[in-house]
């Protein structure tokens, strides 16, 4: 087998990006991976390509970059990544009013569209999943709990205190 000109470990989404990207320009890449492709966090996340979600800095540029990427990288690849454009929807109570208008101006400064609505146009804007707009309690019922239950998981997994009971 040829020598490598670098190895990389670890085959999640940033081990097989810079392979790849190391390959397309002609370096001889090696990549190590002891599970699976992608079976770590980049087999299992939230799958939003969101770069609002970034402060300013290496990351926001990083994931503009990314931005801008996804809608071509599928066909350049030749597979359906099953991205979709979607936008999203965040709601917050009127204390964080002014914070948010703070927000949406800086993220059209960097060019993400980001608009304000108000809860009629909010709701306008939810087609699709109609129990959400009906149960609107219930949704943030099981939301919490389903956050309180993983929080549990992680803490009965990975807590040092509970190792000594
Ligand atoms: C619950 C959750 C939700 C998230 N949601 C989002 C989201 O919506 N949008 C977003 O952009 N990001 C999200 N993230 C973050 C994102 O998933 C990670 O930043 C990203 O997947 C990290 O990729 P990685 O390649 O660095 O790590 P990983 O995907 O963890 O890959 C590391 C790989 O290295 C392998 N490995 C480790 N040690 C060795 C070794 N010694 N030898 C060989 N192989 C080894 C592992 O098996 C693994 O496959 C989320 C993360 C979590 C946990």
């Amino acid at each position: 087998m040829a020598v490598p000109e670098v190895l990389i470990v670890g085959g999640g989404v940033i081990g097989c990006a810079v392979a790849y990207e190391l390959a397309r320009h002609g370096v001889k890449v090696r990549l190590l991976e002891g599970a699976g492709l992608c079976s770590g966090a980049s087999g299992a996340n939230g799958a939003l390509v969101w770069p609002q979600a970034m402060a300013r800095g290496i990351g926001l540029t990083f994931s503009l970059a990314n931005f801008r990427l996804f809608p071509a990288l599928g066909e350049e690849l030749g597979v359906d990544l099953e991205y979709r454009r979607t936008g999203g929807l965040v709601a917050v109570g009127a204390d964080q009013w002014e914070r948010m208008v703070a927000y949406a101006a800086a993220q059209r400064e960097i060019g993400l569209p980001a608009e304000l609505l108000d809860g009629a146009a909010a709701r306008a804007c939810i087609t699709i999943a109609w129990w959400l707009t009906t149960f609107p309690g219930a949704t943030i019922m099981l939301t919490v709990l389903g956050i309180n239950f993983m929080g549990d998981w992680l803490r009965d997994l990975f807590d040092p205190r509970l190792e000594s009971l």
